[in-house]
């Protein structure tokens, strides 16, 4: 941290920031700039004190140094973090495919789903059993039986599952089910949540929140990494912006922006950012083409059935349409895109 006095500032004033900051036992080296004293501060306890000196009499300005985020960050691991997922690599050579509905609806439905997906190519499938909704009187999830058509879905094709969680106090439940804890957009300030998933033996999928910026993204990654979870995915699904015609402002510098920041695989989720089907397929090719470690699609057998989300969701026609889209993208940056292909033989 770089404490900037203000020119001029008196003697008993720097004096005062120097006690402040050896009281709780940093380490001070002062210089002097066209006038003004600078201290530089460090020390384990260096973040506790920023909005205390700011206040301080004489203190220009306070300058930490780094991100504030420090284990989810670049400088802290230089190479980029692989996330394993029951054998499937998040954030390797090749882009992973994250695919199924919205909302587990039944046992046939997801399967049907499934099938689709899986034929296609997706190495994950996804289905929510616990739905946060904006409205209360919307399909809100099957819940815990949910989960066990997802669990019983994904061993029956082999493909590891996830699943969004909503309250921390159901984590037992979500450890017995999915591959993945899904954190959703509105729940990724929520500390509690975060603290629970971070405590767990199991890959959380954290999506970026609609009103957030890149480092609170960051920031909540951190509390998952520092309670000893290092198998953080980052999800972009788009912002809230003045724009009105999407759902969301999908944020496709975000992907770059976040590889250069921090060493977590980030994948991008085209269809909560595009809100309508026909906007997904050019999200999609977006994504992969910025460098997108994996993208989220909403599949659904009969999209126009769906309890949820159906709107945005792509039919399995559109699905295997999109892969191939994909794969000729992966390959003109190239990035290989063969264990989907492979998945697809299986
Ligand atoms: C979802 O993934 O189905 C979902 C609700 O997404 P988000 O949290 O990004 O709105
Ligand atoms: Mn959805």
């Amino acid at each position: 941290m770089i404490v900037v006095m203000q020119q001029g500032a008196a003697f008993e004033e720097v004096a005062a920031v120097i006690r402040r900051v050896e009281a709780v036992g940093c380490q001070v080296y002062t210089s002097k700039d066209r006038g003004r004293t600078i201290v530089g501060v460090i020390g384990r306890n260096v973040d506790s004190l920023h909005e205390v000196v700011a206040e301080l009499p004489g203190v220009e300005d306070v300058l930490d140094i780094g991100p504030a985020y420090r284990l989810a960050s670049r400088e802290y691991r230089r190479a980029s973090s692989v996330v394993d997922v029951r054998g499937v690599a998040v954030g390797g050579e090749r882009p992973v495919l994250i695919a199924g509905p919205c909302a587990v609806e039944s046992h046939e439905q997801l399967l049907a789903s499934a099938h689709a997906v899986k034929a296609a190519g997706a190495d994950l499938l996804r289905g929510g059993a616990f739905k946060p909704r904006t409205s209360p009187y919307s399909f809100r999830g099957l819940g815990a039986e949910g989960l066990r058509i997802l669990h019983d879905v994904g061993r029956r094709t082999g493909l590891p599952v996830v699943s969004e969680i909503l309250s921390p106090t159901d984590i037992d439940l979500f450890l017995e089910h999915v591959d993945v804890l899904q954190i959703g957009a509105r729940n990724m300030q929520n500390y509690n949540l975060l603290d629970e998933v971070g405590k767990a033996a199991r890959p959380v999928l954290l999506k970026r929140g609609m009103m957030s910026t890149i480092e609170e993204l960051l920031l909540s990654a951190e509390y998952i990494l520092a309670r000893g979870n290092e198998r953080v995915i980052l999800c972009e699904r788009g912002i809230r912006t003045f724009e009105t015609s999407t759902r969301h402002t999908p944020d496709i510098a975000a992907i770059p922006v976040v590889k250069q920041l921090s060493h977590l695989p980030i994948v991008f989720d085209p269809s909560h950012a595009a809100g309508a089907r026909r906007y997904v397929p050019p999200f999609a090719r977006a994504g992969i083409a910025a460098g997108a470690d994996g993208i989220l699609v909403e599949v659904h057998a009969n999209p126009d059935e769906a309890l949820c989300d159906g709107r945005q969701a792509l039919a399995p026609a559109d699905y295997v349409r999109l892969v191939g889209e994909m794969r000729a993208i992966a390959a003109a940056i190239g990035r290989p895109f063969e264990a989907a292909a492979a998945a697809n033989a299986r």
